[in-house]
Formats: structure tokens, sequence, C-alpha cells
């Protein structure tokens, strides 16, 4: 990592989906670095929760109901001409959807490719992009799935746009390797004058940024954890597994991925290792006594990574980031001690 010198003080970043769990990580971490922080979120009453949770002056936010406005981001870009830096890391993250190219895929597309329209026609002073995409926009799943190929930062997932209309899951995946493609498009074709760095976070695991709301209803990558805490002692622990990377690296990523130079243009694999929810449970056993979840075999660990952990190589990254990534032991521990006191 590159100390660029950045007088933090001057500096204001807006960061789209600012409630987010890996969004609010991001604030918090750019404000605890003393740059000024404009957030957005889809309604007041989020904003105002959000403000009370994040108690800084620094902080405010601005309401985009929608991503898929064209307009979405105008009123808010033109309202902040000290904006340099953009982090768009809102996207669709829920599986419980009715229509998925129309509640997943294209608001990503189009909430991506709103953003830098907007950041091009309205606010020519932003030079560094950050998008949030994800592992799944370079590695494949399900039919799509190589155990053999150590995936890279150059990869992209082969699944298709249709593919990707089977269901949420699929949908999901498709709708962050097709958003990230229509940014690399716009690059190309509309040559602005910013860089785009991509963040590309694997399972992500962690406590919440500040408190947390509802421990039985976490977002999507946390209730995997959950749902091993859920548990009682003597039940089955589903075969599962793949790679994850802690919220607080993957929230400084998004830091160094617009203050470094080096990182410009460049796609950010966040792994820092593989997990199986036998592995998770081992650990929630070893460091809780009294939990009630299952012990956990870490013996069948082999066997699963054969089936669906995906193997990577993302040294690349990890030199750019210039920092050491968390274990998933201090992933876990730290969740569930949160969660514990909640
Ligand atoms: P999250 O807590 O669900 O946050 C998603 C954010 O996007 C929220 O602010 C949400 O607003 C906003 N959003 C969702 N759909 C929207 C829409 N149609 N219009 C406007 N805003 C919308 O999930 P997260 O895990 O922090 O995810 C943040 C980003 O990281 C996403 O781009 C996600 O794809 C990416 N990512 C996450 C993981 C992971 O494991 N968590 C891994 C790889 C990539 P509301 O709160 O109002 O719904």
């Amino acid at each position: 990592m590159i100390d660029m010198g950045i007088n933090t003080a001057s500096v204001m970043v807006f960061v789209s989906g600012a409630n987010g769990y890996i969004a609010q990580h991001v604030v918090k971490q750019l404000l605890a670095k003393g740059y000024t922080v404009v957030g957005s979120v889809r309604s007041e009453s989020k904003g105002d929760e959000l403000k009370l949770l994040i108690q800084n002056e620094k902080f405010s936010y601005e309401v985009i109901p929608t991503l898929s406005d064209k307009n979405a981001f105008d009123a808010a870009l033109k309202k902040h001409p000290e904006v340099t830096v953009f982090l768009h890391t809102a996207s669709p993250v829920s599986f419980a959807i009715e229509d998925v190219e129309n509640d997943l895929v294209k608001p990503a597309i189009e909430g991506t490719l709103n953003a830098l329209r907007s950041i091009k026609e309205h606010a020519p002073q932003i030079t560094r992009v950050v998008i949030t995409s994800s592992a799944v926009a370079m590695w494949g799943f399900g039919s799509h799935f190589d155990g053999n190929k150590v995936h890279d930062e150059l990869d992209w997932s082969p699944i298709t746009y249709e593919e990707g209309l089977a269901g949420a899951s699929f949908g999901y995946k498709s709708s962050k390797k097709y958003a990230e493609l229509a940014a690399h498009d716009f690059m190309t074709k509309e040559k602005p004058n910013f860089a785009i760095t991509y963040v590309h976070p694997t399972y992500t695991f962690g406590p919440q940024a500040y408190v947390v709301k509802d421990k039985k209803n976490l977002n999507l990558s946390n209730e995997i954890v959950n749902q091993v805490i859920k548990l009682g002692k003597d039940d089955e622990i589903p075969e599962h597994g793949n790679v994850f990377a802690d919220v607080r690296d993957v929230a400084q990523a998004h830091i160094v991925a617009f203050e470094s130079d080096e990182a410009i243009g460049q796609r950010l694999l966040l792994a820092s290792g593989d997990f199986t929810l036998d592995s998770v449970a081992e650990i929630i056993n070893r460091r809780f006594p009294h939990s009630n979840v299952p012990r956990g075999d870490v013996s069948r660990n082999e066997e699963i990574k054969k089936k669906m952990i995906h193997k990577y190589d993302n040294s690349k990254t990890r030199k750019i980031l210039g920092f050491e990534f968390k274990t998933l032991e201090e992933s876990i521990y730290d969740m569930v001690e949160q969660l514990d006191n909640a």
C-alpha cells in the first residue's frame, strides 16, 4: 500500500447504500481517518437511523429512493460539489424477491450505470470511483464450478445473462457480473474524468460496524454464520463452504482502492481463506464453551472443499492492499461475541 499523504480533512467521499453491512464499516473507517462522508440511503427514516448510530458531524446523508431512476444520483451530486471520491456499494442483496430480472439484475446494472453517468455529467471533480463487485463476478457456481482452476483477479464468471434468470441465487451472481461489465464498458466508451477500482469480496463475515439491530436477521452473508449459531447441539450441520473475507478488511480495501494509485483500474479479490460450516461450528464451540451449537466435524472439510470451494490466488490484491487479512477465527469470534452481547 502506498501512503499518498492525503489530507483527509479536505476530502469528501460519497458512499451509496451507506446503511449496508459493508458500507457502514466503510463509513466508520473513513470517518476515523478524518474524511467527510455523504451517504445515500433509500429513505429518510433509514438516514436518521444511520445518523443516530454514527454520531459524527462529518457524516450526512441524502435520500435516493431507487437506483433504477436514470437521474437517481443527479440532485445529490449537484448538492455536494465538494465530493471527489465516489464509492458505489448499493446493489440488491436479497434472495427474497419475486422477479429476478427486475428486482435483482436490472437494478444492479442500472444503478451502476446511473451512478457513473451522473458523475460524468454533474460531478467532473470526482476523480476516483470504487465499485463493490463480488467474487461471484469472477468465478462460477453450479455447473460452472471448477474445483481445479486457480482463480485470480483477471477471471470472469462464465454465467450467462439467461442462466442468471433461473432463480434468485444465480440472479444475484449474474447481477454482480453484468453490473461490473457495464462499468468496464462505460469506461471504454465514455472515457470519463475518473478512474475506477473494483472490489470483489468473497463471503463477508464479521461484526456489525455499530450495534446489532436484529440478531435473528443479519445480512445475507452473515446469515450463513448465523445459521450455525441457530442450530441445536444435535442438529446436523449442512455441507457448505467457500471462501470468506472479514468485513473490516473489505472496508479497508475500499479505502486503499481510492487512496492508492497502484489500485487504479484493478479488480481486487478480497479472499482471506476457506470456510466450511463445520469450521465455523468448531470455532464457536472452542471459543464459546457455553454455546449450544453442534461440535463441527472438520474432518469433512477436504471432501467439502473438493465439491464446492474455489481455489484462488489473490497475491496481486494482497500486494496492492499491503495489509494482513483477518483469519476466520478472528472474524467468527468477533461476530459471535458481538451477537452474544446484543
Ligand atoms: P446489505 O447490507 O444488504 O447492503 C446493501 C445496500 O444496498 C443497502 O444499503 C441497501 O439498501 C442497498 N440496496 C439494495 N437494493 C437496492 C436498490 N434496489 N436500490 C437502492 N439501494 C439498494 O449488503 P452488503 O453485504 O453490505 O452488500 C454491499 C455490497 O457488497 C453489495 O454491492 C454486494 O453485492 C456486495 N458484496 C457483498 C458480499 C457479502 O458477502 N456481504 C460479498 C460480495 C459482494 P436498503 O438497506 O434500503 O435495502
